[in-house]
């Protein structure tokens, strides 16, 4: 259950309640928010008075569930809005991993020219391989910000592990979670914890169940800026890397109050499947994509396969502006 407490109830006050209940609590710019366990049913008359708000909920889908705000939560980074009554599509893309300085400007420039906003770039990757290339690092995150100053682009760059949480958090305009992080309840209350956007992405083995209930323990330590992304998951296919799970976005898309942005390029895992999917994903009406790119895709150090050239990519960014024109979603 999910109880907003009376303006006038004061942090002391609502964290005795929120004992009582054995409840979460944190507040917003409005309220003491309390999520209580899910099999709370009922509620006394003395917490009736001190509450304006009452969300009875089946399962641990509270927070993020359209039952308790129907209406799509707005997020915001820099000068850019999905979500809420806004529309807007937001298209992010860049290299799976920022490698040099020279690599990263191409793309940066490349971006600009098409009126994107935000650049995506891995500093810290999560390779299956321990001989693979782990990224950059810090050294990355600060030509990140370099980048950010010079080309006015946002950055969202993803976090691995609790060893560098707090950098990638001080550093991005949006903090991704990889696939693989999804678990890591560490991380995930650090991005709790912190007051920017979160992209979090599906771990591949993961049900939707799963996947927002992950959602919920960023959402329950107070930030409200969630955003899901569905980049694909195992099936026994293996001809393609991941399985793209549109109906699994259309569950989220109907069941949720968060954004759900689309990633193409890690579900196909090639890059010659990548425009195809990215306008189905324009024609479903996802929030935002998320693409790979890079200047020369044969020598990228990580997903080098799947990673679209520069002017693959500005033509599909053409053409994905007339299927969101059509499902009446604009482009930013
Ligand atoms: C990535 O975005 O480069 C990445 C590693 O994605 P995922 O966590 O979805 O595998
Ligand atoms: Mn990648």
């Amino acid at each position: 259950m999910i109880i907003h407490l009376k303006k006038e109830i004061n942090e002391t006050e609502a964290t005795t309640i929120a004992q009582q209940l054995e409840a979460i609590h944190y507040h917003n710019s409005v309220h003491a928010i309390l999520v209580t366990p899910s099999a709370t049913k009922t509620i006394s008359d003395e917490l009736k008075a001190k509450a304006d708000g009452f969300w009875p909920m089946e399962s641990d889908i509270q927070l993020a569930s359209l039952s308790y705000r129907n209406e799509l939560r707005e997020i915001k980074w820099g000068n850019t809005v999905i979500g809420g009554t806004s529309n807007n599509m937001s298209v992010i893309a860049g290299p799976c991993s920022i490698e040099s300085w020279e690599q990263i400007e191409q793309t940066a420039e490349m971006l600009v020219g098409l009126g994107i906003k935000t650049l995506r770039a891995g500093c810290y990757k999560p390779r299956t391989s321990p001989y693979s290339f782990q990224g950059l690092g810090l050294e990355g995150l600060k030509m990140l910000a370099e980048v950010r100053k010079k080309y006015g682009l946002n950055i969202i760059s993803e976090v691995k592990d609790s060893t560098h949480v707090a950098d990638v958090i001080e550093y991005a305009d949006i903090i991704q979670i990889g696939a693989k992080a999804m678990y890591d309840q560490g991380i995930l209350k650090s991005c709790g914890d912190a007051r920017k956007p979160v992209l979090l992405k599906r771990g591949f083995g993961s049900t939707l169940q799963e996947f927002v209930q992950a959602a919920e323990f960023i959402l329950s330590r107070g930030n409200e800026q969630v955003i899901l992304c569905e980049r694909g998951i195992r099936t026994f296919e293996t001809k393609t890397r991941f399985t793209f799970d549109l109906c699994g976005a259309a569950y989220l898309k109907y069941h949720t109050n968060l954004p759900v942005i689309l990633d193409p390029s890690h579900a196909m895992g090639y890059a010659y499947g990548v425009p195809d999917l990215a306008k189905a994903s324009t024609a479903f009406g996802c929030d935002g994509l998320l693409i790979e790119v890079h200047p020369n895709p044969k020598v990228a150090k990580s997903d080098a396969s799947q990673q679209l050239d520069h002017p693959t990519f500005s033509k599909l960014h053409g053409e994905l502006k007339t299927i969101a024109t059509a499902v009446g979603k604009n482009i930013i």
